[in-house]
């Protein structure tokens, strides 16, 4: 596209005249002294002339393309417009395609153009992370589903969401530092910048897919127990006393209410060793949502905090939220959530749209 101006300073060594004079530099003698006589007057900067003389060439180079170039301006902006109704249209149309072009572009473009640019340190980072997420979609996809399964997954993704907001949080504070140069003995403020902002990167774009991957895990477990389905009415007898998330019993502990427990509710609860479960001692808490329905209280929390479903998984009644959020991070998690999905257009749909417009520029044969 426009935007790669031809380098222009002459190339050392360049084709030399028969009597020995560098033409290529003549050349570009000629071009700066047409150069500075646009700065009228004073003399001007090595920098300046060299902005100068790229845009000349630039202009040079596009002389008579004004139609073209609009051309090519309405196109960016029609597909630019056309993005969010076909996005919406995709994703209520055919929903598992566009997860998986969802999630393929976010966990893939990023680290191609990491390794593209050389940044071992991100594509690093990527390649463990990586790593595990297989291992837990290994165990998210196992027929039958181990019972332990679903927790550990809700405990592993509530940890890797916490850990992403916080390196968000850090960067940001970093960031806010450095603004109001509020770090002392700073010296190289401008890395110190592109740190602070490649932590918040981190943040969002591990958060994301953390997200991203646990909702798939969750909709997985669940169609492979077969008690919840995306829509309609279950398929599968629900026997009494089993909790439909992980398909374990409930043990006889229903008479505890939320109510009466409510710390039970919290994460620490989540992948406790199996041993502390056994049937002599069934004290695994449990909790109630309003349309009746029982789950254990770490399998109910993963579905709906860490999975970000506000629905039952066995009769699709709307659940509220409401009651999960007792800690103030829950609330202030919202900005980072709606960050999140711009990060989502920047790192996914983005590039895939620039290559469709790449494509749809070559196609009509304009540069
Ligand atoms: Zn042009
Ligand atoms: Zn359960
Ligand atoms: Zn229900």
């Amino acid at each position: 596209m426009d935007s790669a101006a031809r380098p222009l300073v002459a190339a050392e060594g360049g084709p030399v005249g028969s009597d020995g004079i560098d033409i290529a530099a003549v050349n570009e003698a000629q071009r700066r002294a047409q150069v500075s006589m646009l700065f009228s007057g004073r003399s001007p900067s090595e920098d300046e002339i060299r902005l100068a003389l790229e845009r000349e060439a630039f202009k040079a180079e596009h002389k008579g393309h004004e139609k073209k170039h609009f051309v090519m301006f309405l196109i960016f902006v029609a597909v630019l417009a056309m993005l969010p109704p076909t996005v919406r249209y995709w994703r209520r149309r055919h929903p598992v395609s566009y997860r998986l072009a969802s999630i393929g572009s976010i966990c893939l473009i990023p680290p191609y153009f990491a390794l593209a640019n050389q940044y071992f340190r991100f594509v690093t980072i990527w390649l463990i992370y990586a790593a595990a997420n297989t291992y837990i979609l290994y165990l998210a996809t196992r027929t039958p589903l181990y019972p332990r399964t679903p927790r550990r997954i809700y405990q592993w993704f509530a940890l890797t969401n916490k850990v992403s907001y916080m390196i968000f949080l850090i960067g940001m504070v970093l960031f806010c530092f450095c603004f109001f140069n509020a770090v002392p003995g700073l010296t190289d403020t401008e890395l110190f910048v592109e740190n602070s902002m490649l932590t918040v990167f981190y943040g969002l774009y591990f958060g994301l897919v953390s997200r991203d991957l646990v909702a798939l895990c969750s909709e997985k477990m669940a169609a492979t127990l077969g008690y919840a389905v995306s829509n309609g009415l279950p398929t599968k007898y629900l026997p009494h006393g089993v909790c439909c998330i992980c398909g374990d019993e409930l043990g006889n502990t229903s008479s505890r209410s939320n109510n009466s427990d409510r710390n039970s509710m919290s994460f620490e609860h989540i992948g406790e060793p199996s041993s502390s479960m056994t049937k002599e001692a069934p004290m695994e808490p449990t909790h109630k949502l309003e349309c009746e329905h029982e789950f254990h209280a770490c399998c109910i929390r993963g579905w709906c905090v860490v999975g970000k479903k506000d629905t039952c998984p066995f009769c699709l009644e709307k659940v509220n939220l409401a009651m999960f959020k007792r800690n103030p991070w829950d609330k202030q998690e919202m900005h980072y959530v709606s960050a999140l999905e711009y990060m989502r257009f920047l790192v996914g749909w983005q590039p895939l749209v620039l290559m469709l417009l790449a494509g749809v520029f070559w196609v009509l044969g304009l540069e």
